[in-house]
C-alpha cells in the first residue's frame, strides 16, 4: 500500500506546492512547535516563511497577485501544516476566509483595495460572528450598526476572534435593523480595518487581550469591543446592507473544509507518532505493535485517517466544481473532527504513561483535537445542516 491520505489526480503544480509545504513543515514547524506552543508564543518566523512561500495568497486570483489555486490545493496545504502544528493553520485560516469572501462578494474597489495586500500577507484577515452570548445561533447577533450620514456607528461586543490581535482587517457581522421579517436578513458584514495589537487600537475599537486557552496556543484569540466606532458605508462588504449572513455562511462553508483538513492533519500526525512508538516500546518481550490489541488500534486509526481524508477531498472538489457543498462539507467536518478526537486518544493510549508527559507531542495533539469539535460550527450544528439537506433530497411529497 501507499502512505496514508494520498490524493488522486493532482496537477504537477499542486504536487510541487504540497511537496514544498511538506518539507517546510518537517524542517521549520515540527522541530519548534512544542516549545512555541508551551510558551504560548506567536510563531513569527514560521509566519514569515509562509509569506515567502506565497501561502497567504494561495487562493487569491492571479490578477490580484495571488497564486489563484483551488480550494482543494488550499485544503491539502492546511492538512500538511496542521500535521506540523494546528496553530499555524489557524493563522492562515481566517485570512483565507476573509480573502475568499472579498473575492466572492466584494465590490471591485474593495477587491482592488485589499486583495493585493492580502496576497503578500501585508494585510491579515480575521472574521467575527460570535459574541459572548451566542455562537451557533448567528441570527441572534446583538452588536449593532446605526446609520449616521454616509457612515455607521457600531456598538457591541464580539467574542472568540482567531487572530483578533494580529490581524489588520476584520470581517465583522453586525445587526443593521432594516425591517426585514427574518432576523438574518438584517445582518451586514463590515470590513473593519485596524492596526495590529491590543488595547484601544482605534477610536471606539478595543481588543482587550488574548484569551487563555486549553490548547491552540501561539495564535491569538480575542474579544473585540465596539463603543461608538464610526465606519464608512463603503466598508460594507459588497456595498449593500442585509447580505451579511449569506456572505458569512459562504465563508464558513469553505472554512468547514479547512477545519476538516486540519483534523486530517492532526490525525495523520497522531497515527505517525503511534506507529513509530508501537515499534519501539517493548512489553512482555516484544514490541507492543506485535500485541494484536495495539496492531488493531493502528488499523482502526489508519482507516479513520483515510476515510476522513477522502471525504474532505470530495467536499473541496465539489466546491471547486462550482457546486453547493453544504452537506458534503458538513459531513467532512463532522467525521474528520470526531475521528480526530478518537485517533488522538488512541495514539495517546498507545503511548502509555509517556503520552501524559509534556515532552511527547501527543499531549499537544490531545489538547488541539477538541477545538475541532467546536470551531466553524459544532458537531450538532453539522448534523442539523446534514439532516436538513437529506430531507431536501429524500423528503416525501405530501
Ligand atoms: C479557540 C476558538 C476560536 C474561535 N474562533 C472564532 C472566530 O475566529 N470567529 C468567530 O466568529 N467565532 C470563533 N469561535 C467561536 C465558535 O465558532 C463558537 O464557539 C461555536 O460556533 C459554538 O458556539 P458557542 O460557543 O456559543 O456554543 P453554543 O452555541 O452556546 O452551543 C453550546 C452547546 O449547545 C449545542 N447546541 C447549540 N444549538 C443547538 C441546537 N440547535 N441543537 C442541538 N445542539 C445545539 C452546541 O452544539 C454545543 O454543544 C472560536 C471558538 C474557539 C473556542
Amino acid at each position: 500500500m501507499a502512505r496514508l491520505a494520498q490524493t488522486a489526480d493532482l496537477t504537477d503544480i499542486q504536487q510541487e506546492i504540497l511537496s514544498t509545504v511538506r518539507s517546510f513543515v518537517d524542517k521549520e514547524i515540527i522541530p519548534h512547535a512544542q516549545a512555541l506552543e508551551h510558551a504560548d508564543e506567536y510563531p513569527t518566523e514560521i509566519v514569515d516563511g509562509l509569506k515567502e512561500l506565497g501561502i497567504f495568497g494561495l487562493m487569491i486570483p492571479e490578477e490580484y497577485g495571488g497564486l489563484g489555486e483551488s480550494l482543494l490545493t488550499y485544503a491539502l496545504v492546511v492538512e500538511e501544516i496542521a500535521r506540523g502544528w494546528m496553530s499555524v493553520s489557524g493563522v492562515i485560516n481566517t485570512h483565507f476566509i476573509v480573502a475568499y469572501m472579498l473575492r466572492q462578494h466584494g465590490t471591485p474597489e474593495q477587491k482592488e483595495h485589499f486583495l493585493p495586500r492580502m496576497a503578500t500577507g501585508e494585510v491579515r484577515g480575521a472574521f467575527s460572528m460570535s459574541e459572548p452570548g451566542l455562537g451557533s445561533d448567528v441570527a441572534g447577533i446583538r452588536t449593532k450598526a446605526v446609520p449616521d450620514g454616509d457612515s455607521y456607528v457600531i456598538d457591541g461586543q464580539k467574542m472568540w476572534l482567531t487572530n483578533g490581535g494580529s490581524s489588520t482587517l476584520v470581517a465583522t457581522l453586525v445587526r443593521t435593523d432594516l425591517g426585514a421579517d427574518k432576523a438574518y436578513q438584517n445582518l451586514t458584514t463590515f470590513l473593519v480595518e485596524k492596526p495590529a495589537g491590543f488595547g484601544t487600537v482605534a477610536p471606539g475599537l478595543t481588543i482587550p487581550g488574548k484569551i487563555d486557552k486549553m490548547g491552540y496556543k501561539g495564535v491569538d484569540t480575542t474579544e473585540l469591543v465596539f463603543d461608538g466606532y464610526r465606519i464608512g458605508a463603503d466598508m460594507i462588504l459588497g456595498g449593500t446592507p442585509g447580505r451579511g449572513f449569506a456572505q458569512m455562511m459562504d465563508g464558513v462553508e469553505v472554512g468547514r473544509v479547512n477545519v476538516a483538513a486540519r483534523a486530517c492533519g492532526i490525525s495523520i500526525r497522531a497515527f505517525e507518532l503511534a506507529v513509530e512508538y508501537a515499534q519501539q516500546r517493548e512489553t512482555f518481550g516484544k514490541p507492543i505493535v506485535q500485541h494484536q490489541a495495539i496492531a488493531f488500534q493502528l488499523a482502526e486509526m489508519a482507516t479513520k485517517v483515510e476515510a476522513a481524508h477522502l471525504m474532505m477531498v470530495n467536499a473541496a472538489r465539489l466546491k471547486d466544481a462550482g457546486q453547493r457543498n453544504d452537506v458534503e462539507a458538513g459531513m467532512a467536518k463532522l467525521i474528520a473532527s470526531e475521528y480526530c478526537a478518537e485517533v488522538t486518544t488512541q495514539s495517546f493510549r498507545i503511548h502509555g504513561g509517556y503520552g501524559y508527559s509534556k515532552e511527547y507531542e501527543i499531549e499537544r495533539l490531545m489538547r488541539e483535537a477538541p477545538f475541532l469539535l467546536i470551531g466553524e460550527g459544532t458537531s450538532e450544528i453539522q448534523k442539523t445542516i446534514i439532516s436538513r439537506g437529506l430531507l431536501k433530497e429524500y423528503g416525501l411529497e405530501r
